[in-house]
């Protein structure tokens, strides 16, 4: 085994130093001056940089079946997620340690690995997609740095592969989305000619990555301060044409923007902004990627949402749209619609309404259909979609008292039949008698 020497020492940031990491880090201890298991990538990188970590990667020169026996002697639980690449998830208090065993690539085709377990630290660095990612770190905060420029490259916000671009891409295409993750979230400075030249040379090959892993790169782009950088560069180079030829980044900008200024960051949002958005082009991004059903759903009920506020007079009030969309929804709606209108007009304005402003209730229900004298039925519910349709109309202002009255003269005009009049306008005489409740505010 070679020997790692100490690059730096830091303060151990909290994640280091919890219990749990102490938990996983001592089931894998191992007994000579090198160590067998080390913090390795992201983390190690965030923890220099004081950025948050997400997750916590750790490498081990155990492999997988020993690792798992070695949690399960110290009473830890240990899933198999990804064996045949050496992983094994630790899970503790419902934190879970991706450990790794050191590996080399012994064949890739752009989409697959075949690995060997090592137990050399530089080996396994070298099949690390970025020097800036090949970090290690020990519990006591001590830094390693194996190929000795990583150090330099994270200090220094350059993201550059490791080894030859074009090989390395060769092996897995992914790592061009990867290339602008990193580079939008790390990089300092214009990007490394090397790497853009290869990602622009591999653009066109991206096509058949798996849906999942292309996914979780486009969202973590998106996520990013500045994602319509991010992906104006890929543009340029060419890469966003297998992916999403219609990308157009201008609402993009102004959306993140907007969501800055107002400390309202949502990513369906920014998913929306990606192409000039229909249900039908939902469809099709949602067919070239995973989202989850509630994101789905929120991306739905926003584009629902904003042919209605888009379509409203102008300065009319948001009350009934809140009722329909509610609050979250309308938050994102007011910000989506002024990227796309270049509007900053009443956005300051409409945001504190749906902010302050609990999305309404409608104040009826079935029971006081039913206590106005109509018997429980179909019709119970047909008067109660009536009259809330009505409500809406009035912007939701008309109070409880305005309803139940509106309820008794339903009946009292047409007591059990569904009496065309009366459904197109249940509060006709309250409204010849003094208006509804918000005009007789108003
Ligand atoms: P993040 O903070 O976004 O999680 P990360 O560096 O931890 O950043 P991960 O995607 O979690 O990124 O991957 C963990 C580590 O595994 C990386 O730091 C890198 O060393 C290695 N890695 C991940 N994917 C690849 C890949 N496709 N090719 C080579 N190395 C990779
Ligand atoms: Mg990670």
């Amino acid at each position: 085994m070679e020997v790692l020497t100490p690059a730096l020492k830091i303060d151990p940031p909290a994640w280091m130093s919890a219990p749990e990491t102490a938990a996983v880090f001592a089931a894998l201890q191992g007994d000579g001056a090198i160590p067998a298991v080390l913090c390795v990538g992201g983390c190690v990188r965030n923890a220099l940089l004081g950025r948050a970590v997400e997750d916590l990667d750790l490498a081990t020169v155990f492999p997988p079946d020993e690792v798992i026996r070695r949690l399960g002697a110290a009473g830890l639980r240990a899933v198999p997620t990804g064996i045949e690449h050496g992983t094994v998830t630790a899970v503790i208090g419902g934190k879970g340690f991706e450990i790794t065993t050191l590996r080399r690539d012994v064949h890739a085709d752009g989409r697959h690995a075949v690995v060997e377990f090592t137990t050399d630290w530089r080996e396994d660095a070298r099949r690390r997609d970025f020097s800036m990612n090949t970090l290690l770190a020990g519990l006591d905060g001590v830094i390693y740095d194996p190929l000795g420029c990583a150090l330099a490259d994270v200090r220094a916000g350059r993201v550059a592969f490791v080894g030859n671009p074009d090989c390395r891409i060769a092996e897995d295409r992914l790592r061009v989305l990867r290339f602008f993750r990193f580079y939008g979230a790390y990089g300092d400075g214009p990007p490394d000619p090397e790497a853009l030249a290869a990602c622009a040379r591999a653009a066109g090959t991206l096509g058949n990555l798996s849906r999942e892993r292309v996914t979780s790169e486009i969202l973590k782009i998106l996520s990013g301060d500045d994602p319509a950088r991010t992906l104006g560069l890929m543009f340029e180079c060419g890469v966003m044409a297998d992916l999403l030829p219609e990308y157009r980044g201008d609402v993009l900008r102004r959306l993140c923007a907007l969501q800055k200024t107002y400390d309202a960051f949502c990513l369906e949002t920014r998913v929306l902004a990606l192409v000039e958005m229909d249900q039908g082009r939902l469809t099709s991004l949602e067919n070239k990627m995973i989202f989850s059903n509630k994101s789905k759903e929120f991306c739905r009920a926003i584009l629902m949402a904003i042919e209605e506020f888009s379509c409203r007079k102008l300065n009319s009030p948001l009350n009934s749209l809140l009722y329909k969309h509610g609050n979250g929804v309308m938050e994102q709606v007011i910000l989506l619609d002024a990227a796309c209108n270049r509007a900053s007009g009443a956005v300051a304005e409409n945001l504190m309404f749906v902010r302050r402003t609990a999305r309404p209730v409608f104040p009826v229900s079935g029971k006081d259909v039913m206590a106005a004298g109509l018997a429980s039925g179909p019709q119970v519910g047909d008067v109660l979609r009536e009259l809330e349709s009505w409500w809406v109309d009035q912007d939701c202002a008309p109070d409880r008292a305005a309803l139940l009255a509106c309820i008794r003269e339903r009946l009292e005009k047409a007591p059990c039949s569904g009496d065309s009049e009366a459904v197109k306008s249940p509060c006709a005489k309250s409204r010849a008698s003094g208006g509804t409740e918000k005009e007789r505010r108003t």
